[in-house]
């Protein structure tokens, strides 16, 4: 057995509970070492039993004076109860359903027991307790691994308790413990002091104090970052080896495209085009991400370069993440792009275009084939296999933060060159994220706005202050303006299950309210997510043209809709939604001239969704909101499902900036001297093992 051993060569691992494992994706020896605590009971102090109360978690040490086994009148449930005694006292202790105990523990054995006493109908009793069978012995002590000392206590999912980890977990160890070899360097570990591996992990399961458990946290949280750097920064090293097409800069046909729009740029908007343009001159394949607060007007930078590039004969696929936003992004390009006889294409899963007209989907994956469609603009459709670009260098991702490594290999097959990328977000990352988990990109940001832009004035809605609402609201339409209704849900359950959203304002409650009972003279819309994406664009168009006042929406409109007439953004259970999602919400009013409004609504009186609500109130950069957000949420709620199975100690420590910053240098200085690793083969091996259960996005 080594530490790459399955988990199934373990004897004391039976069928059941490899599943188990299974499911948590612990499938060697070295996957269940590094299963790790995420806290800890200190039973280290013994209790003398005459001190022991009611209602407290204690650990305690005695002899089993009487043990038996009965069995309750009603629901015939095992009772195995022993009354326990030490030097001070007795007490009484109770098992409920573990008959197979009466076998294990006997009168006159030595035994440590830890938990929680309750009060019974004839007092004071311990219930359930851990309990470890073992003499007064000075020796035999080092054996607890349950009771007597501090006690791990795992995440306990998948039916997998703390005390069979805890079972399994310590002549693992024991076992192994020589084989272990630690791979961070010892240059590294002197510097940063930190434990060995073979310290750090028996301090990580059995600590001997919590101050050394913790010295174990940092070394592996420290490591794990440190490799996470290693991971990213070498990807990007790869990226800069391969070949991509080099676009040369066309002054004249840019300057001509800057002269035809209606406004200006933004210094921040020229900025970030000439940077993207300088990458694309290289013949390395460019990796960036273009961020900008919503509004602040990246699609027209991503059409500049994508215009350069038609320019040099190449074609560029615009992927948006929703079919609303391919058509609204089909429609702005092509008007942006009127004077320049480009031929542009729709692609989503139900339509296809060409310059305006419809097309059969044959027919314009033959042009797109052909090299004939310069831009394609598009869903997730584009990366379908049937769609093969002829001649494709650029593509732009909107809203997207990263595209996977896989789905990068997908278009660089169909290509048959490595087209450069561009993603663009509205969604602000915080530092420490930058620097990891999308450390490989390259970051450009536009933090100008637009001149001439109002701030949204965002107001914090108590129920009482509802039917005030409803009349501003009442005004701003009458004055021809538009509204947006969010909220959290389609429909409340009702399949009798009780969960607290039962008070969440569904869509479709709200939509009925909203046009019978507060506006029945206004036109109100519903559009949610479950909807036909023919009808959400028919609805959607409608709301664009004018022709509705109130749009009542779940967050499908979160990103990048562009209606200038809006100017109130009313968000109803705000505090459901993160600080980003509403800095998100909030972008869409105050796109045109008039001043707009957005107001939270909310029942909530935590004190912690106050102070994110507030927070946006007074805070209108998407960057700070995001830091604010990691930091109150914490990484884990803020990516949410997106872990991107990130080890749980170095998602949390994704919050420690310093942290970050340390390791990703020591990652950076390591790889100066030593690129391909070659001088620290452990390294390499355990970035290898790390890499196969990351998967960015
Ligand atoms: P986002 O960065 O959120 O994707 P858009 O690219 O959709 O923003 O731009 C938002 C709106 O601002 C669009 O209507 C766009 O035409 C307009 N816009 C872009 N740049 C400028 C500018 N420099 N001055 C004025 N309006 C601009
Ligand atoms: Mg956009």
């Amino acid at each position: 057995m080594n530490l790459d051993t399955p988990v199934n060569k373990i004897p004391r691992i039976g069928a059941e509970y490899q599943k188990k494992l299974k499911r948590l994706g612990i499938k060697t020896v070295r996957d269940l070492l590094w299963h790790f605590p995420h806290r800890y009971q200190d039973f280290s102090n013994l209790t003398p039993i005459s001190e022991v109360k009611i209602g407290e978690t204690v650990c305690i040490q005695g002899e089993i004076v009487e043990i038996k086994i009965s069995q309750t009148w009603k629901r015939r449930m095992f009772l195995t109860t022993a009354l326990v005694k030490d030097k001070t006292g007795s007490i009484k202790v109770v098992w409920f359903n573990q008959p197979y105990l009466i076998n294990t523990l006997q009168a006159e054995d030595g035994v440590y027991l830890a938990g929680k006493t309750s009060k019974g109908p004839k007092g004071m009793y311990l219930s359930n307790p851990s309990y470890e069978k073992i003499s007064s012995r000075k020796s035999d002590k080092s054996k607890l691994v349950h009771t007597g000392r501090i006690v791990p206590v795992y995440p306990e999912t998948e039916g997998l308790s703390s005390r069979w980890l805890r079972f399994i977990l310590k002549p693992l160890l024991t076992k192994f413990q020589d084989e272990i070899q630690d791979y961070l360097p010892e240059k590294i570990r002197k510097e940063h002091k930190l434990l060995g591996i073979k310290k750090a992990l028996w301090q990580i399961h059995f600590p001997d104090s919590m101050e050394l458990a913790q010295q174990a946290r940092q070394r592996f949280s420290f490591e794990e970052l440190f490799i996470l750097s290693l991971m990213i920064l070498r990807e990007k090293m790869k990226l800069m080896t391969e070949k991509s097409i080099s676009i040369p800069i066309r002054i004249k046909v840019i300057k001509e495209f800057v002269d035809s729009l209606p406004f200006k740029l933004t210094n921040a908007q020229k900025k970030c085009s000439w940077r993207i343009l300088k990458d694309l001159e290289k013949t390395r394949p460019m990796n960036r991400l273009l961020e900008g607060d919503v509004g602040s007007g990246k699609t027209v930078v991503a059409v500049m370069v994508a215009l350069n590039v038609t320019q040099a004969g190449f074609q560029t696929g615009f992927m948006a993440p929703t079919e609303i936003l391919a058509n609204q992004h089909f429609q702005e390009i092509s008007k942006l792009l009127k004077g320049f006889d480009l031929s542009i294409g729709l692609l989503t899963g139900k339509e296809s275009k060409l310059k305006n007209r419809k097309i059969a989907r044959n027919k314009l994956l033959e042009k797109i084939k052909q090299g004939k469609v310069d831009i394609l603009i598009g869903t997730h459709a584009l990366i379908q296999e049937s769609v093969k670009f002829g001649k494709l260098a650029l593509v732009v991702l909107d809203e997207q933060h990263r595209f996977g490594v896989e789905q990068r290999a997908k278009l660089t097959l169909k290509s048959e060159l490595i087209p450069h990328l561009l993603s663009m977000t509205a969604t602000p990352i915080p530092r420490t994220l930058a620097l990891t988990v999308y450390g490989d990109l390259d970051l450009s940001l536009i933090n100008e706005m637009p001149k001439g832009r109002k701030k949204v004035i965002t107001k914090i809605v108590a129920p009482k202050q509802r039917k005030e609402t409803y009349q501003f609201i009442r005004e701003q339409v009458k004055d021809k303006k538009q509204i947006f209704v969010i909220c959290p849900r389609i429909e409340s359950s009702n399949n009798g299950t009780i969960n607290s959203w039962t008070d969440t304002k569904t869509i479709k409650q709200e939509y009925k309210k909203l046009s019978e009972e507060i506006f029945p003279k206004f036109k109100i819309d519903m559009l949610h997510g479950r909807m036909k994406t023919s009808e959400k664009e028919k609805i959607m168009k409608k709301f664009k043209k004018g022709k509705t006042d109130i749009l009542v929406s779940t967050s499908v409109v979160e990103v990048g809709i562009d209606v200038p007439n809006a100017t109130v953004m009313m968000i109803e259970g705000s505090e459901k939604f993160g600080l980003a999602q509403l800095h998100q919400f909030r972008g869409r009013v105050g796109r045109g001239d008039y001043q707009s409004y957005c107001f939270l609504l909310t029942s909530s009186s935590s004190p912690k969704t106050n102070k994110r609500l507030r927070a946006l109130k007074s805070c209108e950069n998407g960057f700070e909101l995001a830091e604010k957000d990691l930091e109150i949420r914490g990484p884990g709620e803020l990516l949410g499902s997106r872990q991107w199975g990130i080890p749980d100690l170095s998602m949390a420590s994704l919050k420690d900036v310093f942290l970050v910053e340390k390791t990703r240098n020591t990652a950076k200085e390591l790889l100066n001297k030593d690129p391909q690793l070659k001088k620290h083969p452990l390294l390499q091996k355990r970035l290898k093992l790390f890499k196969q259960r990351i998967h960015l996005e």
